[in-house]
C-alpha cells in the first residue's frame, strides 16, 4: 500500500493526540514502519534519528532484542489476567524489584502517566480522610508542571494551552513559583534561586497545611515546560517542609524516572524519599503502557481495615498486565547487567562537549541534567517550533522542539556516530528555521 493511502486514512479515520487535525492539510503526517535503534523508517525506506525517545519513552532503542525476546516469551505463558483477586509472577517481581529501587514497598499500577497522578492525588487525599482529616483536600504543584491530561491531573498542571478550555471543569489547585533557574536573577546560582522559591513554598505551606493533602512536583527536571531544570536542594528542602507540615510530597517521576537525570530516579540527587512516586514511560524501556504508584508502608496501612470503603477501590481493566510487566523486568534487567547509568554518565559528557559548536547559534540556557540536554533559541517568530520539527524531519531528526527550546532526549544506546549526526543536523536545521 501506497505511503499516500496510507496518510489518507489515517486522516478520515484517527483522531491524533495533541493536534489540531486541519494543520495536517498542510503538514502530512509520517508513516512509519519500522523502528530500529535509535532509528525510525518510513515505507521508503527513509530514516530519522528518534532524538525525543518517541515522546520520551524509549530507553534502549527501537526493536530491542532483550525486551522484545521478554514479551514473546511471556506472550506463550499468560498475556493477561484480572489483578483484583489474582496474580502472577511478573507483576510481583515488579512490585519487588520497584520496592528496592525507590524504597517504596507498596506498588499500585494503571496503564498511563495520567493515571498514576490521578491514582497519587486520590490516595493522598483518602489517606487524610481515613486519618480523620478530610479537610486536607487540596493540592500544590509548581507553576509550568505538567502531570497529565485527564481532569483531575490536569488540576494539577499548570499548561494554558492544555487547561485554559476545560478550566470550568477542573479542580482548584495552588501553583508555587518554579524553581527553573532559568527565571533566576542576573548574578544569583541555582542554588540561591531554589531556595528563594523554596522559601515562598514554606510560606503557602505554613498558612496552608491543614487544608493541603499533598504537593506535586516533577523532580529536577520540568520537561513539558522546555526541559526546565532547578537545583536539588528545592527537593530536599520541599521535602523537610512538607514533612514538617503534614503535607505529602509526590514525586512525578513519569518522565525523568529510569535514569534521564544521571540517577535511576531524580530524587535520589537530593536524597530524598518521597510518600508517593509515579512512574510511567520509560518503565517498559517504551514497548507497552504501564504506569506505577509506589508508596509507603504509614500510607498502605491506613487504608487496611474491615470496612471496605476505607480500602483503595480503584481500578483500571489492565491493571498490572503481564506482558507490560515482563517488558518492565526486561527493562530493568538492562540497567543491572549493562552498568547504563554509568554508559550514560561518560555519553552525556561527551555530548554535551559536542553541544558546545551551538553556542556560535544565537541561543541561550545551553543545559543538560544527565541524559536530558536542552537550549533556547532567540527569535520573534511564533512559529518557530513548528518551522524547526519540519526541518528536523528533512534532516532525518525526529525533534519535537517546545516553543523556543529545542531538546534532545535520546535512547541511553545512541552511538558515538548518532550523536555526531543529532548535533551536526541540528545546528544545521536551527540555523536554516531562523
Ligand atoms: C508524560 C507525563 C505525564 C502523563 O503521562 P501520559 O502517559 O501521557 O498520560 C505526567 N507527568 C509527566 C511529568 C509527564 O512527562
Amino acid at each position: 500500500m501506497s505511503n499516500q493511502d496510507l496518510l489518507h486514512r489515517s486522516l478520515v479515520s484517527v483522531w491524533h493526540p495533541c493536534t489540531q487535525m486541519k494543520q495536517h492539510e498542510t503538514f502530512p503526517l509520517v508513516p512509519i514502519h519500522r523502528g530500529d535503534g535509535a532509528w525510525l523508517y518510513d515505507a521508503d525506506g527513509k530514516r530519522y534519528l528518534d532524538a525525543v525517545s518517541s515522546w520520551w519513552v524509549n530507553l534502549f532503542g527501537h526493536n530491542n532484542p532483550r525486551i522484545k525476546e521478554a514479551i514473546k516469551q511471556q506472550l506463550d505463558t499468560l498475556e493477561h489476567v484480572m489483578l483484583a483477586g489474582f496474580t502472577h509472577e511478573p507483576v510481583v517481581a515488579l512490585s519487588e524489584k520497584l520496592a528496592k529501587l525507590t524504597g517504596l514497598g507498596h506498588a499500585f499500577y494503571g496503564s498511563d502517566g495520567a493515571s498514576a497522578t490521578e491514582i497519587a492525588l486520590k490516595m493522598s487525599f483518602h489517606y487524610w480522610r481515613n486519618r480523620g482529616q478530610s479537610s486536607k483536600a487540596k493540592f500544590i504543584s509548581l507553576q509550568n508542571s505538567y502531570h497529565g491530561e485527564t481532569l483531575g491531573a490536569l488540576g494539577v498542571t499548570d499548561v494554558a494551552i492544555f487547561k485554559d478550555t476545560y478550566a470550568p471543569l477542573l479542580m482548584q489547585s495552588a501553583q508555587m513559583p518554579s524553581p527553573d533557574f532559568r527565571l533566576a536573577e542576573a548574578g544569583e546560582s541555582a542554588e540561591d534561586f531554589a531556595l528563594r522559591c523554596a522559601n515562598a513554598l514554606e510560606n503557602y505551606v505554613v498558612a496552608h497545611h491543614h487544608e493541603l493533602a499533598a504537593f506535586i512536583i516533577e523532580p529536577l527536571v520540568q520537561c513539558a515546560a522546555g526541559m526546565a531544570m532547578y537545583h536539588p536542594v528545592y527537593i530536599a528542602r520541599a521535602h523537610e517542609i512538607c514533612t514538617q507540615y503534614e503535607v505529602h510530597l509526590i514525586a512525578d517521576e513519569i518522565a525523568v524516572g529510569f535514569g534521564r537525570t544521571g540517577t535511576m530516579f531524580a530524587c535520589e540527587q537530593a536524597s530524598v524519599m518521597p510518600d508517593f512516586i509515579c512512574l510511567s514511560k520509560g518503565i517498559t524501556g517504551g514497548y507497552l503502557p504501564l504506569s506505577a504508584v509506589l508508596t509507603t508502608d504509614d500510607i498502605y496501612q491506613s487504608f487496611y481495615h474491615d470496612r471496605t470503603a476505607k480500602g483503595f477501590l480503584h481500578s483500571h481493566s489492565y491493571t498490572g498486565n503481564p506482558l507490560a510487566c515482563r517488558a518492565a523486568l526486561a527493562t530493568l534487567a538492562i540497567f543491572e547487567s549493562d552498568a547504563v547509568l554509568q554508559s550514560n554518565y561518560l555519553k552525556s559528557t561527551m555530548i554535551v562537549d559536542r553541544m558546545q559548536v551551538l553556542t556560535d547559534l544565537p541561543i541561550k540556557h545551553l543545559r543538560h541534567k544527565g541524559m536530558i540536554f536542552a537550549f533556547d533559541v532567540i527569535t520573534e517568530d511564533a512559529h518557530f517550533s513548528r518551522r524547526c520539527y519540519q526541518q528536523a524531519m528533512q534532516h532525518g531528526l525526529l525533534l519535537r522542539p517546545i516553543g523556543n527550546t529545542v531538546y534532545f532526549m535520546p535512547p541511553y544506546t545512541i552511538s558515538e556516530a548518532e550523536f555526531d549526526f543529532m548535533v551536526h543536523q541540528t545546528s544545521d536545521m536551527v540555523r536554516l528555521s531562523l
